[in-house]
């Protein structure tokens, strides 16, 4: 009798564990985003920074390079805005220096890189948000961090062959 009491409260032990195992894990992935340093921060000589701040936040980084975008790329990134009032400001911006493209990795690393990258105007980004601490308008706000997984594998391939992301 005994013996059989100790049998399920041993299995009953293992059950929780295995409980706060599973709820410990819930709701964390690591997931892959996409990022861009903008011209403005890069002016800024703040890239170092930047990326400094990505890694501390618990990012990898799986893919970087610079480029300079042509116009017709610069469009294409930011087709969704054509027409609006901010459009050409925007492609003059993203045109007019080099830039740092990332592929990054983090846990929920889309909304993870949204949160620490902050709000569109860097005045209205919290405190210690990457816009806030770099970007100086709504238009020149430092970075760009894509808004879901399928906007950032597309994003992605536009500067990385497939191959450069195994
Ligand atoms: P986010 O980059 O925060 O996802 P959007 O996708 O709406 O924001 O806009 C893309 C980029 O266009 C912004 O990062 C910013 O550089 C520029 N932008 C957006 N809205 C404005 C605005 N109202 N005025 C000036 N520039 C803007």
């Amino acid at each position: 009798m005994a013996r059989g009491v100790t049998y399920i409260g041993g299995t009953l032990l293992l059950f929780f564990r295995s409980c706060t195992i599973v709820a410990l894990g819930w709701g964390t992935m690591r997931e892959r985003t996409f990022c861009i340093i903008k011209p403005d921060a890069m002016l800024a000589r703040q890239e170092g920074k930047i990326i400094d701040a990505l890694l501390g936040a618990g990012f990898d980084i799986v893919q970087m390079r610079l480029v300079r975008l042509d116009r017709a790329t610069a469009e294409r990134f930011y087709e969704v805005h054509r027409g609006k009032p901010f459009w050409s400001e925007l492609v003059e911006l993203m045109t007019s220096g080099p830039i740092v493209a990332m592929v990054l990795e983090g846990e929920n690393g889309v909304a993870a890189l949204r949160r620490l990258v902050g709000a569109t105007n860097p005045r209205q980004a919290e405190r210690g948000t990457l816009r806030r601490r770099f970007g100086t308008s709504t238009t020149r706000n430092a970075l760009h961090a894509a808004d879901s997984a399928g906007n950032a594998a597309v994003e992605s391939s536009l500067f990385f062959a497939p191959e450069e992301m195994e």
